[in-house]
């Protein structure tokens, strides 16, 4: 009796690597900014443009193009219509003003890892035991949308398409309307059987640098707690009403930003905090202003520390509506737990970085990505590679053609150990 090996590792050849670069390149030139960076608002013209640029790209490498109905844009590769699909990707649409990598590295090395995989299978006749496909999830970012992460709440279920598409930007533009605009409301029916989900991502933290390590597997997620609060003062005449009788609503508010941020300040490296949106009401410049929302964020590894920090504003802000002669309502509080990721699949990838003879580390996000959301229903892997400086969401962001290369193989070997391994995603 023959005992199975285990099929030599398949790695991207040169071929593929040149064809990544010369795909990113095009990428890069689409929505390009005088710094270097990337402006390429989700629906946006440019992201239409990116978007055929991916899709023929596909095509013309033998995948079948799938685009859903909140523009989802899937590269099927089908061997067994009755097998499931092991899925990659991750997002083409940017920040305003930002990077050239943050998601669209994770969709152009996932199309190419993909065909250089299913190209290799086929001369060496090895048969998967499932699919593959590749993905650009719509609206990833939330800079013109929101919520953050539209496509894939759709794809899982966490948000209705009805009220994704009535998601409207700064000018009133529906999503669905944006996505007809550039020729990307699909009407596709995109009900995937999926084995598992990959996500390769730039690490937007200076972590892998710093530790000079290749990749990143991300095992959990840091918890997050959002408050809208809001303040109701009194509208009164800047100029005739006398300083001890004002009851301004933003006085209050300003009180709260800096308590919000000293409590993140307590806890050293464990918390991190932001207001980042208020609404001023009546907003004019001659007027005490009568009533302000905040939008307060706290994020945590520990859901005890944000709980206790939750305790804590509460008291603060019963101090700051006394001190001001203002109240307030607390209109939504929602905490956000953890999550841990696919425990056997990050171990699968650390087996494949050392067969890679890459050097891997366990990394945990504090930003969302579409892989969180994947991840309450499917095992996923996410992947992290070196970020220069950490620097994310800004033109200046860079990593090297040598850590997107390792990046590449590691995604073409993790998606061949993960559809060939009887063992792999149990
Ligand atoms: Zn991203």
């Amino acid at each position: 009796m023959s005992i199975p090996s285990t099929p030599e590792l398949i790695e991207p050849s040169a071929t593929d690597l040149a064809a990544f670069e010369a795909l990113f390149r095009q990428s890069s030139a689409i929505g390009a900014t005088p710094a270097g960076g990337l402006h390429r608002l989700a629906a946006s013209a440019e992201d239409g443009q990116v978007r055929d640029l991916f899709r023929d790209w596909l095509e013309a490498h033998g995948f079948e193009v799938r685009i859903d109905a909140v523009g989802n844009l899937f590269g099927l590769m089908t061997f067994d219509p009755d097998a499931p699909y092991l899925l990659c990707g991750s997002h083409l649409d940017s920040q305003p003003s930002a990077g050239r990598f943050d998601g669209v590295y994770g969709v152009l090395a996932g199309a190419v890892a993909v065909s250089s995989l299913v190209r290799q299978l086929l001369e060496r006749g090895e048969v998967p035991r499932c699919n593959l496909a590749v993905v650009n999830w719509t609206n990833e970012e939330g800079a013109r949308f929101q919520p953050s992460l539209i496509g894939s709440g759709v794809f899982t279920g966490a948000l209705t398409l009805d009220s994704a598409w009535e998601s409207r930007d700064g000018d009133g533009i529906r999503l669905k309307d944006a996505l007809q605009a550039i020729g990307y409301l699909g009407n596709d029916h995109v009900d995937l059987n999926i084995a598992g989900y990959v996500e390769i991502h730039v690490e937007q933290g200076a972590g892998l640098e710093s530790s000079q390590t290749a990749i990143g597997v991300v095992r959990e997620t840091w918890a997050a707690l959002k408050r809208r609060v809001r303040f109701d003062g009194e509208q009164n005449h800047t100029g005739p009403t006398p300083m001890a009788a004002r009851r301004d609503a933003l006085l209050a508010a300003a009180h709260t930003i800096t308590a919000v941020h000293d409590e993140a300040l307590l806890h050293g490296v464990q918390m991190h905090s932001s207001v980042g949106r208020i609404e001023v009401y009546p907003n004019s410049p001659n007027v005490v202003p009568s009533r302000v929302s905040l939008l307060i964020e706290y994020r945590s590894r520990d859901v005890d520390l944000l709980s206790a920090a939750s305790e804590r504003l509460d008291a603060t802000l019963h101090a700051i509506a006394d001190k001001t002669m203002t109240s307030f309502e607390v209109e939504s509080s929602v905490l956000r737990s953890p999550a841990r990721l696919h425990d056997g699949f990050a171990a699968l990838a650390h087996g494949v970085g050392a067969e890679l003879g890459l050097s891997t580390t366990d990394s945990m996000t504090v930003a969302g990505h579409d892989a969180i959301s994947l991840n309450r229903h499917y095992p996923v892997c996410l992947l992290f590679i070196p970020s220069s400086n950490g620097v994310s969401h800004n033109e200046a962001e860079y990593t090297s053609d040598q850590d997107m290369h390792n990046g590449l193989r590691m995604l073409t070997g993790l998606l061949h150990r993960a559809c060939t391994s009887s063992a792999s995603l149990g």
